[in-house]
């Protein structure tokens, strides 16, 4: 079985119960399964501001999956929350991205692995550092929590906890 980190946010027709029912339908994707969820959190929006903050979290699972077989199960599950993008980096009701597969690196043109803006984003580089404080970033081996300290400190400044995950 591959470890896998998944992001998920939303920021449209209540990002809190998106992510939590997103997290659930995670867990039932087959061959798969959930191992541990972060605590919720909000984050301002990455590119236009005139849009609601988001909700962010992240979830480890273990998948028997290939990387695409996994995205398919993803993007059914953005599609059973009648995703709607109207612009990008817009408002979304749910995103569901691969932020690591295992140690592997992927760059098709469907699926970059590890994703490529996981670095610059407090509200994936954080909830990760709550559920996993050890994790190396592939394939470097960079301790997460090396690069803490080069995340915008804005960004840093208004990410918060909105529901604890306990
Ligand atoms: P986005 O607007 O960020 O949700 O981008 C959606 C597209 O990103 C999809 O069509 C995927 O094929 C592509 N993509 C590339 N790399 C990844 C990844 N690591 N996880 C999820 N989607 C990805």
């Amino acid at each position: 079985m591959t470890e896998t980190i998944i992001g998920m946010g939303s920021n449209l027709d209540h990002p809190e119960e998106q992510v939590i029912t997103a997290c659930r339908e995670l867990s039932r994707i087959p061959e798969t399964i959930l191992v541990q969820m972060s605590s919720l959190y909000s984050s301002v929006p990455v590119g236009p501001q005139d849009q609601p903050n988001f909700v962010n979290s992240v979830a480890l699972l273990r998948t028997e999956l290939n990387p695409e077989q996994l995205l398919d199960a993803l993007q059914d599950i953005e599609n059973r929350h009648r995703r709607v993008r109207l612009r990008h980096w817009g408002p979304r009701t749910l995103d569901l991205d691969i932020l690591f597969f295992g140690s592997a690196v992927i760059d098709t043109e469907r699926l970059q692995i590890p994703h490529p803006e996981f670095r610059n984003r407090v509200f994936t580089v954080i909830p990760l550092l709550e559920i996993l404080p050890d994790f190396r970033i592939p394939p470097e081996n960079t301790p997460l929590q090396d690069i803490v300290g080069s995340l915008p400190s804005r960004d840093l400044e208004a990410l918060h906890i909105l529901r604890k995950n306990s």
